[in-house]
């Protein structure tokens, strides 16, 4: 796989892979295994989805949310802009879902918009695949039972990232600002910061308990020391890279130093390695 574009990847994975259901609590579970983590809250409301997978895994993702409960779909919330946790979007709100995003996320979908260091350029999405709830902040919604806290983290892995927080069941999506056990991705083309997402990973530490339960946007379901070991790798790798910048260090020697290298056969085995990581913090810092 070396070499080849992470789009590709995270697309053709999504194509044959199995989803896995985690019933967690307060009627919220999480599908794996199409781009993104999806979270589904259900209810006589109709079903809450948090981020949609990949297209070419609508028929393992319908079997899935029927085996979950009969209530319809109506509610999706798109938790930032990339292709892996909104293209779904036009399926589902084909079938009565009304989608909910930052203002950001409507203004990247709705536009040619290339990601350098994917080496792609995605087309404007369909008209029903765009957001038409858009926050700007902060939204409370009140569905099923539940409350739903939404929050934007300012410029961190996008400029369109929120968590979403069900407030009764303690448990917090906080989207693609924390990958449990991989090396995120930063989108500098479209708004992102190295500096951001350590800022939305202290917010994340900060924001939650030892009994609250984190989905990451990528990585299994987590919990708060897992957030404080993510943390602390952001932190130490931009230290490390920062210091040799300072020194002059051009990128190839930056990585040829290796500053991820206490770090890589935990957190490298996923779409971002630690070459491509190295790269992504020298950017950044
Ligand atoms: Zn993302």
């Amino acid at each position: 796989m070396e070499g080849e574009n992470p789009v590709i990847i995270i697309r053709n994975a999504a194509a044959t892979s199995k989803i896995n259901v985690t019933k967690l609590r307060g009627n919220v579970s999480v599908l794996e295994g199409s781009g993104g983590n999806i979270v589904v809250l259900t209810g006589r409301d109709g079903k809450v989805l948090v981020d949609a997978g990949i297209t070419a895994s609508r028929l393992q993702i319908t079997e899935a949310l029927a085996n979950l409960s009969d209530d319809p779909i109506k509610h999706l919330i798109n938790t930032h802009w990339h292709f892996d946790h909104t293209d779904g979007n036009e399926w589902l709100h084909s079938i009565g879902a009304e989608i909910t995003a930052h203002e950001n996320t409507r203004k990247h979908l709705a536009t040619t918009t290339r990601v350098e260091d994917w080496n792609f350029t995605f087309p404007a999405a369909p008209a029903g695949a765009l957001p038409t709830k858009l926050l700007n902040s902060e939204q409370t919604l009140h569905l099923n039972g539940a409350t739903l806290a939404l929050k934007y983290y300012q410029s961190a892995h996008t400029d369109s990232d929120i968590s979403v927080y069900f407030t009764d069941a303690d448990i917090i999506d906080v989207a693609d600002t924390f990958w449990n056990g991989h090396f995120p991705f930063i989108d500098y083309s479209t708004g992102g910061s190295f500096d951001g997402m350590i800022r939305a990973a202290e917010a994340n530490v900060a924001g939650v308990t030892d009994k609250t339960i984190v989905i990451p946007g990528h990585g299994p379901i987590g919990n708060k020391s897992q957030l404080i070991e993510f943390r602390d790798m952001l932190v130490s790798v931009r230290n490390k890279v920062s210091t040799l910048k300072k020194e002059g260090k051009s990128l190839e020697e930056v990585v040829a130093a290796k500053p991820t290298a206490d770090y890589d056969a935990k957190w490298g085995g996923f779409v971002v390695d630690g070459i491509f990581f190295t790269r992504l913090v020298y950017a950044g810092v």
